[in-house]
Formats: structure tokens, C-alpha cells, sequence
């Protein structure tokens, strides 16, 4: 079974992004940027797919900037076989064009189970996994916190939902997109950082893949971006009446 995990460069979890003075967007200059943590979640979760005998190959795809490589080199060097580039430039792709461009690769690579994360933490769209599902028509385990073949065609995927635990079974070919609970992401070793440069990457092009470059043109507008207000300074109190006098006096909350 070959197992397909995409994989997006987003801004790094730990930096503060600023909002740009117009309203336009993020700062994005000089920023760090990392793989998405919900696509190493991804990662993880196909290598051990494949450690256990359950995958026989693990192919990770990005769509972006050339500077991409060194999120799919990441996802090399903790133990995925190959990766694919989709090369599209500097412009932001909605998540219906990904899910485009996924089903694209999914097909023309064979393969039997897509692994995205369940959203990109700099659109927070939440979108990408439920709209290929659609497109190819496969069943979807969204939010998985636990993943396992039941057998050689049918997968269990455990979903956490309001109130406890929802187990669901699809039959392959399928798709799963990952909660935060599904795993720990292993650290890439420093061999296997140098192995990585190594491994297989392929750079595509929308055309390569027959597409048009029409389907990536932007369907939305970004009207205005602010920051959040910042937040007040908290105070110290002295005892708990004087906390309780406030929550119900101050806070209105008692
Ligand atoms: P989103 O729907 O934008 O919140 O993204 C959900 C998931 O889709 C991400 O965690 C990735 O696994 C995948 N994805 C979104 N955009 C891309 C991209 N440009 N390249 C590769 N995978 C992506």
C-alpha cells in the first residue's frame, strides 16, 4: 500500500507574525518557516504505517514555493521515501486548488491512503482533506487520533468527538486527515538529515500534471487582517472574598 502525506510550509509555530500596516496580511519577510505540525503529525503516522509492514512506500507532496524542498527534505529525513514538489509560485493556493492538485498525484501514484493534517496553521482553513475526499470520491476519517489497519483493505479510525471516542472503518482507498493527539512526530537524526538530501525528489508543474494554471487563481479577497487586542494587565488580589467580590461585582461572571 503506498501512502500519500502532504505536506505545507507554513510560518514556524513559535514566531509572533505581525500584521502588515495596510491591513493586507502577515509580515512574512525574514520569517522562520517549518512544515505544518499537524502534517509532521502526518508523517509520523505513514512512517509507522510502513515500520509496522502495513505501507510499502511512504511519497510526500507539497504545493508551493520552491523553498518547499526543505519542508518535503524535512519529512525525508524523518523516513518518508520520496517527495513530490508542485511548483506554483509566490501566490497563496486555496485549499480547492490543493485538493486539485492532490487528486492529481493521488491518481497518477496509485495510491491507497492520502494522510493530510487536519488544518494549516497559518489559514486555519480546515478544508483541504474534506474537499479531495469529495473530489475522488473516497471516505474520510477526519480529526484521527488513532489509526490502524483492520485489515489488508479496510481501515479503523478513531475520531475524538463532543463526549467521548467515535471508531469509524473505511474501506480503502481512503483518506485521513490527523488531530493532535495521533502521535508524537519522531526528531530526524542528524544521519538521517544528511540521508535525506540524498532521497528522490521530484519537481512538477501544473502542467506536468495537465492541469490548468486557471485552477489556482484566487476565488477570495482578504478584505482586512488586525491583530488581536492586546491584553490587559492582570492585578493581584488578596483574598478570596475580594477574588469573589470582583468576579461577581467587576467581572459579572458569578
Ligand atoms: P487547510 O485546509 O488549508 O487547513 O489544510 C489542511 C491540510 O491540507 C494541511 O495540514 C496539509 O496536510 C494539506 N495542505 C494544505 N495546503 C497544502 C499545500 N500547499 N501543500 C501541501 N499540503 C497542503
Amino acid at each position: 500500500m503506498k501512502v500519500l502525506v502532504a505536506v505545507k510550509r507554513v510560518v514556524d509555530y513559535n514566531v509572533k507574525v505581525r500584521v502588515k500596516a495596510d491591513g493586507s496580511g502577515m509580515d512574512l519577510a525574514n520569517v522562520k518557516m517549518s512544515m505544518n505540525p499537524f502534517d509532521e503529525i502526518a508523517v509520523e503516522e505513514a512512517i509507522r504505517l510502513k515500520e509496522s509492514g502495513a505501507a510499502s512506500e511512504v511519497i510526500l507532496v507539497s504545493v508551493g514555493v520552491s523553498k518547499s524542498e526543505e519542508t518535503l527534505r524535512t519529512g525525508l529525513a524523518m523516513g518518508a521515501d520520496r517527495g513530490i514538489l508542485v511548483e506554483v509560485g509566490e501566490q497563496a493556493v486555496e485549499p480547492l486548488a490543493v485538493a486539485k492538485i492532490l487528486k492529481s498525484v493521488a491518481e497518477s501514484e496509485q495510491v491507497s491512503l492520502v494522510i493530510l493534517g487536519k488544518q494549516a496553521i497559518d489559514d486555519d482553513c480546515n478544508q483541504t482533506g474534506q474537499m479531495l475526499s469529495a473530489l475522488l470520491d473516497w471516505p474520510q476519517g477526519t480529526f484521527a487520533s488513532d489509526v490502524d489497519i483492520a485489515t489488508p483493505d479496510k481501515l479503523k479510525v478513531t475520531r475524538e468527538v463532543d463526549g467521548g471516542l467515535q471508531t469509524l472503518q473505511l474501506t480503502l482507498p481512503a483518506i485521513v486527515t490527523t488531530d493532535l493527539r495521533l502521535n508524537e512526530p519522531r526528531f530526524a537524526s542528524l544521519p538521517n538529515i544528511m540521508k535525506a538530501k540524498k532521497k528522490p525528489l521530484a519537481k512538477l508543474t501544473l502542467s506536468d500534471l495537465e492541469l490548468s494554471e486557471d485552477i489556482i487563481q484566487p476565488r477570495l479577497t482578504i478584505t482586512n487582517t488586525e491583530a488581536p487586542a492586546p491584553r490587559q494587565a492582570g492585578i493581584q488580589v488578596a483574598s478570596v472574598d475580594e477574588l469573589l467580590d470582583k468576579l461577581k461585582h467587576e467581572a459579572s461572571v458569578l
